[in-house]
C-alpha cells in the first residue's frame, strides 16, 4: 500500500475516535512520553500532515508520528473491541515493551501506537517548526526532487554521504541505503557536494528511491539491495570482505559530526587511499 494512502486512512481512522473527546490515559514505554498530564485534556484535531500523524490536545500541546516501513495506528470504538481486544490495551505498558509506541485512550474509544519511528510530545510551534525544516520525503507520492536538489545545493561543503542523511535535505535515507546507494552510482562517499554535478545528485537520488520502493514493495527488512551471491548488501557492514563486483576489500569510515560508519570499495567508487 502507498505510504501517503495508509496515512490518510491512519489519521482518519484516528481522529474518528479521538477527535472532541477527553484523554482518560496517555501511555507510553518511551521515556520522554511518561506522564505528561494529558489526562483531562481534550484532542482537538488528528491530521495528516506530510507523511505524519500529528495529534492536537487543547492546551497547546501536539503529538507527531511517523509510521516509516512497520508502524500502524489501531483506532476503534471500544463497544466494537472484542473482550481480548479490550484486556489488551487495558495492559500495563512495561519498559521493555518494543511493540507499543503509544496508547491514547478517551471513555470510549482507544487509539494504539505500534512500531512509530517518530514519536515527539511538544508544542505546537515546536512541532510545527520541525516538520516546515523536514525535506521531501523519498517515498512519498508526490516527492519533489527539484527541492531537494535546490537544498543540496544549500550545502556545497557538506560531504555526500553526510548530505543524503540530512533529513532537513532529503527525509528517509538512513546509514544503511547511504552505503549502498553510493556504491551502486560509483561515486565516492567523501566527495562534496560541490564536486558533484546535476545528474550525479539526481542519479543518487533515484536509485534511493528505487532501493528504497522496492524493499517497501516487498515488505521486508532490507534485503533487498542484491539478490547477488546471496548477500543482503554490497558493502554495508561488510568491512574487510571483498567487494562484489571487483573483489577489493571493503573499507569502513566514520563521517561527520555524528560519527556516522561509512561502508565503500575503493576501487569502485575511486576513493584515493
Ligand atoms: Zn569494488
Amino acid at each position: 500500500m502507498p505510504e501517503g494512502d495508509s496515512l490518510f486512512i491512519a489519521a482518519r481512522n484516528v481522529g474518528a475516535v479521538l477527535t472532541g473527546r477527553t484523554v482518560t490515559r496517555f501511555e507510553s514505554p518511551l521515556p520522554e512520553l511518561k506522564e505528561q498530564g494529558l489526562e483531562g485534556h481534550v484532542v482537538s484535531a488528528v491530521r495528516a500532515q506530510g507523511k505524519h500523524l500529528v495529534i492536537d490536545f487543547d492546551d497547546g500541546r501536539s503529538f507527531l508520528s511517523h509510521l516509516r516501513m512497520q508502524g500502524n495506528w489501531f483506532a476503534r470504538e471500544k463497544v466494537a473491541l472484542s473482550q481480548r481486544q479490550l484486556e489488551k490495551t487495558a495492559r500495563d505498558v512495561s519498559w521493555d515493551d518494543e511493540n507499543t509506541t503509544l496508547i491514547i485512550e478517551t471513555e470510549s474509544s482507544v487509539a494504539v501506537l505500534t512500531r512509530g519511528a517518530i514519536a515527539v510530545l511538544d508544542t505546537r510551534e515546536k512541532i510545527e517548526r520541525r516538520l516546515s525544516s523536514l525535506g521531501p520525503d523519498l517515498l512519498s507520492p508526490d516527492y519533489d526532487q527539484a527541492e531537494v536538489m535546490a537544498r543540496l545545493r544549500e550545502h556545497p561543503d557538506t560531504t555526500i554521504a553526510e548530505a543524503l542523511m540530512l533529513q532537513s535535505i532529503v527525509a528517509g535515507i538512513g546509514n544503511v541505503y547511504k552505503s549502498e546507494i553510493l556504491f551502486l552510482e560509483k561515486v565516492s562517499p567523501f566527495l562534496k557536494v560541490d564536486e558533484l554535478d546535476d545528474a550525479t545528485l539526481e542519479r543518487l537520488l533515484k536509485r534511493g528511491r528505487d532501493l528504497m520502493r522496492r524493499n517497501l514493495q516487498r515488505g521486508a527488512r532490507r534485503t533487498t539491495f542484491g539478490t547477488f551471491a546471496g548477500q543482503n548488501s554490497y558493502v554495508y557492514n561488510r568491512s574487510g570482505e571483498h567487494c562484489l563486483k571487483c573483489d577489493t576489500k571493503v573499507r569502513m569510515l566514520r563521517q561527520g559530526n555524528l560519527q556516522r560508519s561509512t561502508y565503500f570499495c575503493p576501487e569502485c567508487q575511486h576513493v584515493e587511499s
